[in-house]
């Protein structure tokens, strides 16, 4: 239908199709989804509008958008432990948006991670909605880069914070959860965590889980957690309403059933068995980059990874800048990002750092041996990075294993040439 209704658009899909099919996305925060998610996306509850919430919406014929609606709260509710959920939010920015604006009032203070050290721009950067609404504060890594919980405290005590805000987009650490919480409560602040990164590894135990210890968790719902693009806010009862008050009519208008019916789908997926070993499959991957990194004499900071991705100085270990080394790895067909190390003396825009993560790759189904292949690929070509002979045997490597491990939710991916 598309094909012949809009050729333009249908030939743009193909090609990125082919796009994903035929390089290795290295890009923390990106993912494949299934098929039967994709299905879900493109289904007639894009047609419908349901401001409100299952049982009680603002317009008629709900029957259907509430069974998907407490379908994907009831399943969420299961993979998180969580008193409360609302799957409106249509995104990760949005979902932290609403769950400030549920609970603080403009000029409160927040404490958050440092941007460099692996917090989110939705955290209080400057550029951000969020940085002009409330007061941000920032706690960072040390040394040894963990977070120095014993300065966290001491800040917490001298700023008396309204909240204290746990969750990163570029660190690799597991996070203390239960000294997070002890902190707030010392305080009497309320304490939140974005797990936009790591969702689903928690939600596939493959790392502990916060949502007993923070009083309100948001997420992304298609980064590890492998759902269609969009948010979620989890919360204790105590936050309920507030939560959802802000949500709707706080913050966005009618939410997308299309969507929404796709988070209960992933959420589905997400409690099978089969998730749970792909989480652990992902902390694996993850562990033997960052050790075939490092054998290659690459410097990971923070010392290492214990969730899914690393964050490498590539400035420092090989002289290669970051925007080089995400621009030179695109020529061999993996697709990473350029990444700021904490405090970088470099800008942003070319900043000393990359960070690469591995579940997608995952998803597609390779182990240990394929994450040996691309990180001795990614050292041959970031160790001489002007060499166009590496080049090309590389990405011959790279597309062998493309090959190998066709991309899910398409039909006939590995024939899309
Ligand atoms: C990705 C991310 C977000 C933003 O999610 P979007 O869906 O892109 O709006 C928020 N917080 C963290 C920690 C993230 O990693």
């Amino acid at each position: 239908m598309l094909k012949s209704s809009d050729p333009q658009v249908y030939g743009a899909v193909k090609n990125e199709e082919r796009r994903q099919q035929n390089g290795l996305e290295m890009i923390a925060s990106e993912n494949y989804v299934s098929e039967a998610v994709l299905e879900a996306l493109g289904t007639v509850f894009t047609n419908k509008y349901s401001e409100g919430y299952p049982g009680k919406r603002y317009y008629g014929g709900q029957d259907f958008t509430d069974v998907v609606e407490t379908l994907a709260i009831e399943r969420a509710k299961k993979l998180f432990g969580a008193e409360h959920v609302n799957v409106q939010p249509h995104s990760g920015a949005p979902a932290n948006m609403i769950a400030y604006s549920a609970v603080l009032e403009p000029g409160d203070k927040v404490l958050g991670m440092d941007l460099s050290h692996g917090g989110h721009l939705t955290h209080g950067h400057p550029v951000t909605l969020s940085a002009q609404v409330y007061n941000f504060v920032r706690y960072k890594t040390d040394k040894t880069g963990k977070i120095d919980y014993q300065a966290l405290e001491k800040m917490a005590i001298k700023e008396k914070p309204k909240m204290i805000l746990a969750g990163f987009s570029a660190y690799t650490r597991q996070l203390d959860y239960e000294k997070f919480a002890e902190i707030a409560k010392k305080v009497g602040a309320i304490s939140m965590i974005d797990i936009a990164h790591i969702a689903g590894l928690i939600a596939g135990k493959a790392i502990p889980n916060p949502t007993p210890h923070f009083d309100i968790v948001t997420t992304t719902t298609h980064k590890t957690l492998r759902g269609p693009r969009g948010g979620m806010v989890m919360c204790k009862e105590k936050y309920a309403k507030a939560i959802d008050k802000a949500t709707f009519p706080g913050f966005q208008g009618g939410p997308h059933m299309n969507n929404v019916a796709a988070k209960a789908v992933a959420f589905g997926e997400a409690l099978r068995p089969e998730f749970k070993e792909y989480a652990k499959q992902v902390i694996r991957n993850a562990k033997i980059l960052e050790r075939e990194l490092a054998s290659h004499g690459f410097k990971l900071m923070f010392g290492g990874t214990d969730n899914h991705m690393v964050l490498v100085d590539v400035y420092g270990s090989k002289g290669v800048t970051g925007k080089e080394a995400e621009e030179a790895l695109d020529k061999i067909g993996i697709t990473i990002n350029k990444n700021v190390i904490p405090d970088d003396p470099r800008s942003p825009l070319d900043p000393s750092g990359v960070r690469i993560g591995v579940p997608a790759i995952t998803t597609r189904g390779m182990k240990e041996d394929e994450v040996r292949i691309i990180a001795k690929q990614i050292n041959l070509v970031l160790s001489d990075i002007k060499n166009e002979k590496v080049y090309s045997s590389a990405k011959e490597a790279i597309t062998t294993l493309c090959e190998e491990y066709p991309m899910p939710g398409i039909k006939e991916a590995a024939s899309v040439k």
